[in-house]
């Protein structure tokens, strides 16, 4: 595995590869959904490159950029069997002294965490844009864990008319249910026991829906019950969502996607399910 971090060397490694190219975009501290990406890239591309940025123009002025796990040398080791080329660029290498292009994804963004993160999809495209224009990949690699984020995405590449398919791979979750994610460090034992409600709620609503439930709110408040139930967690949003344009729904038809954030404390998880 070669690990490079300049522009320079990224090209001059890329191009002197052949044969298809797979990107898994992370922020490192890396876990076993991250590796799934890695996996699915390993069985479809001829060579995978892993970028590691914890990216700052995505994390809101309150949000928890300086204190965002890492571990550089456990992330190498773990993805050491899945990949060719590891990126690591500094905050300098992305965003020179001087920068000032955004890329932005206007309607999809007014929804769900971007209501929530005012200017989150702002930094997410323009360092996703980088990557890709970077890495040049045939396929990049996202996890269904962040929905609106792979919404954004992918029109995103449709719009700039970027040559890349996008792969949406599931979300790993703990035996419990709780969705995988790297902030889950940040909750204590009694925390992390409550941290199940989300998936228990989105849950809750998947078989309201299947029993033939078609009432949007019903669907919300169903969720809202189960969540409002753990003193542990403080709901930020509920959602049941049209999957295409991420409106609220009235009446559901067609593909859903059901959603939430919620605090236990200062530790902000989100999950979601897709139905239809
Ligand atoms: P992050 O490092 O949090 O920016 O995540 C990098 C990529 O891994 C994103 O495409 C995420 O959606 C994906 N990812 C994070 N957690 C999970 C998970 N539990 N299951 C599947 N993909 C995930």
């Amino acid at each position: 595995m070669r690990n490079v971090s300049t522009f320079h060397d990224l090209s001059t490694t890329r191009f002197s590869l052949s044969g298809m190219v797979g990107l898994v975009p992370t922020m490192g501290y890396l876990h076993e959904g991250h590796l799934s990406l890695m996996r699915r890239a390993r069985e479809e591309c001829d060579h995978v490159f892993v970028s590691i940025f914890v990216n700052p123009t995505q994390f809101g002025p309150k949000e928890d950029l300086a204190k965002y796990p890492r571990d550089l040398e456990r992330d190498f080791r773990l993805i050491e069997p899945y990949t060719d080329v590891v990126w690591t660029p500094s905050e300098a290498i992305m965003y020179p002294q001087g920068y000032q292009t955004w890329v932005e994804v206007e309607a999809l963004t007014k929804f769900l965490e971007g209501a929530m993160r005012p200017g989150h999809f702002r930094g997410v495209t323009t360092v996703v844009a980088k990557l890709f224009n970077g890495v040049q990949p045939h396929k990049a690699y996202f996890g269904q864990k962040d929905a609106q984020q792979v919404a954004v995405i992918r029109q995103m590449v449709r719009d700039l008319n970027f040559p890349i398919e996008i792969v949406v791979c599931p979300t790993a979750r703990e035996p419990d249910g709780l969705a995988r994610s790297s902030r889950n460090v940040y909750l204590d034992p009694e925390q992390r026991k409550a941290a199940t409600v989300l998936f228990r709620s989105l849950r809750a609503a998947k078989e309201l829906y299947e029993s033939g439930e078609r009432s949007g709110e019903k669907l919300r408040q169903t969720m809202k019950d189960i969540l409002g139930a753990e003193p542990l967690a403080q709901m930020q949003y509920v959602s049941c969502a049209d999957y295409d344009t991420l409106e609220e729904l009235d009446e559901i038809k067609g593909k859903v996607l059901l959603s939430m954030a919620v605090f236990f404390e200062k530790t902000r998880l989100i999950d979601n399910f897709v139905l239809g």
